[in-house]
C-alpha cells in the first residue's frame, strides 16, 4: 500500500492553505529546492560546461523520460522530455500526419485544450490547402471516426469537466479506420493509471508541471510507439535530435528512436526540479492513487451537493468516467473562486462558468476536502462572493 502520509510530508505547502489546483500547477516538492540549488551551484557553478557530461545533463531527457514512462505505461526507451506541451503536440501531430499522406483530416473534440487545437491549426495552415481540423462534441468522436481521418488527436481528460475518454476503445476504432492517434495526457499523467502501450496509442504527449509537480515552466514529454520509432520523421529537426549532434554535419539525419524527438538545449534547472518531483512517485502505486482520488472526489461532490444547491456538477457523476478533478458550474464562478482563495482554498476558474478543483492524493486528505466543501457552503450561503474585490479578473484565472 502506498503511504500517502509519507508522500504528503515531501511537499512544502503553505500553512493554512487547502490546495485544490494541483491539476494546473503542482506544489513544491521539498527536495526540489535542494536539488535545484545543487544543479545551480554544484553543477553549473562548479563544473561549468563539463556538467553536460559529468552531471549527466545531456542524458537527462531520456533518463527522466523513462521515469515518466513508468507512470504512463510506456515501453522503456520510448519517452523523452523537452520543450513545452504545445510544441510536443505539434511535433507528434506533424509526424503522425506524414504517416498518412493520402488523408487530410485531423479529428479532435471541443473538450480539447485550446492550445492543442491552435497548434493543429497552425500546422495544417503550413501544410497547405485541403487539410482540415474537424472538432466535434466529445460524445460524437467515435461516430465521426471515418476513413477520411488521418489522425485522431484527443486529450484524454477534459481540462474543464474532467471527463475521461476511453483511450483503448477510441484507439482501437481509430486504427480500424486506418487512422493514427495522438493522446494528450496533460491531465492524466500522475492523475490516474495510464497504459499507452496496452491501449496501442501511436503518439502521446503531456506536461510535468500539473500532477507531476515539476514546477512552473517544467518541460513536456513525448511518447512514440516502438513500431513507429524509426519511421516517425521529426518536423522540428533540431540539432539535439540529430544522429550525431556533435558531428556538426551540414544536413539533418534523425537520431535513433525517441532521441529524434529532442529539439534543442534542454532546460537543465527545470530538469533538476523534475528529477526531485519524480522521486516522490517511486513509492506510489497508481492503483492506490486512483482509489484515493475517487474516494476524495466522491466525498467532495457529496458534501458540496448537500450544502450548495446553487452549484451544478459539471463533471461526470460516474467516477470511472472522470479524471482526478471535480468541476461545478456557477454563473458567479469567478468571484466565488476569489472568495475561496481569500479563505485559503485554492481552486481555479475556467470561462464561462466552471469552478475547477484538482484532487491530488499525494498531498490531499479527507479532512481538507471536507473543510474546503464547508468553506464553499459558507460562501454560497452568505453570498460572500458578492464583493466588488472578487469581480476584477486577473491575467491568469
Ligand atoms: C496544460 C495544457 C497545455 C499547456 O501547454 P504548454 O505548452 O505547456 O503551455 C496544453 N494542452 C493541454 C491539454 C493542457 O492541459
Amino acid at each position: 500500500m502506498t503511504d500517502f502520509d509519507a508522500t504528503r510530508a515531501q511537499f512544502d505547502l503553505p500553512e493554512g492553505v487547502i490546495y485544490l489546483d494541483g491539476n494546473s500547477l503542482g506544489p513544491l516538492p521539498r527536495a526540489a529546492t535542494e536539488r535545484v540549488a545543487r544543479a545551480m551551484t554544484g553543477e553549473w557553478g562548479g563544473m561549468l560546461i563539463t556538467a553536460w557530461n559529468k552531471a549527466g545533463w545531456m542524458a537527462q531527457p531520456e533518463v527522466l523520460g523513462d521515469r515518466i514512462g513508468r507512470l504512463i505505461g510506456a515501453e522503456p526507451g520510448h519517452v523523452v522530455i523537452g520543450d513545452t506541451l504545445s510544441i510536443k503536440v505539434y511535433q507528434a501531430l506533424a509526424s503522425a500526419l506524414e504517416m498518412r499522406p493520402d488523408r487530410r483530416v485531423v479529428l479532435s473534440d471541443s473538450g480539447n485544450f485550446p492550445s492543442d487545437l491552435y497548434m493543429a491549426e497552425g500546422l495544417l495552415g503550413s501544410l497547405g490547402p485541403g487539410y482540415q481540423l474537424r472538432c466535434v462534441a466529445p460524445e460524437e468522436v467515435e461516430a465521426e471516426l471515418t476513413e477520411e481521418v488521418a489522425v485522431l488527436m484527443l486529450t484524454e481528460v477534459d481540462y474543464r469537466t474532467g471527463r475521461l475518454h476511453d483511450m483503448a476503445a477510441l484507439t482501437r476504432k481509430a486504427q480500424a479506420m486506418g487512422a493514427l492517434t495522438v493522446w494528450d495526457l496533460a491531465h492524466s499523467a500522475g492523475a490516474l493509471p495510464v497504459d499507452v502501450a496496452g491501449a496501442g496509442a501511436d503518439f502521446a504527449v503531456g506536461c510535468t508541471y500539473k500532477y507531476l509537480n515539476a514546477g512552473p515552466g517544467a518541460p513536456a514529454f513525448i511518447y512514440v510507439a516502438p513500431r513507429h520509432a524509426e519511421a516517425a520523421r521529426p518536423a522540428l529537426s533540431g540539432w539535439l535530435g540529430h544522429a550525431a549532434p556533435f558531428g556538426f554535419e551540414p544536413s539533418y539525419r534523425p537520431g535513433s528512436g525517441i532521441a529524434r524527438m529532442r529539439v534543442g538545449t534542454p532546460p537543465v534547472l527545470q530538469m533538476a526540479a523534475l528529477e526531485a518531483a519524480l522521486d516522490i512517485w517511486d513509492g506510489v502505486d497508481l492503483a492506490d492513487l486512483r482509489a484515493r482520488s475517487i474516494a476524495l472526489s466522491e466525498a467532495f461532490i457529496a458534501r458540496v451537493e448537500a450544502t450548495c444547491p446553487q452549484l451544478t456538477l459539471a463533471s461526470p457523476r460516474d467516477p470511472a468516467a472522470r479524471g482526478s478533478q471535480v468541476s461545478f458550474r456557477f454563473t458567479e464562478g469567478y468571484a466565488a473562486i476569489q472568495a475561496l482563495i481569500a479563505r485559503g482554498v485554492i481552486g481555479d476558474f475556467r470561462a464561462p462558468d466552471i469552478m475547477r478543483f484538482g484532487v491530488t492524493p499525494l498531498y490531499l486528505g479527507m479532512a481538507e476536502v471536507e473543510a474546503a466543501a464547508d468553506i464553499m457552503a459558507e460562501i454560497m450561503d452568505q453570498q460572500l462572493w458578492d464583493d466588488p474585490a472578487y469581480h476584477t479578473r486577473a491575467a491568469v484565472t
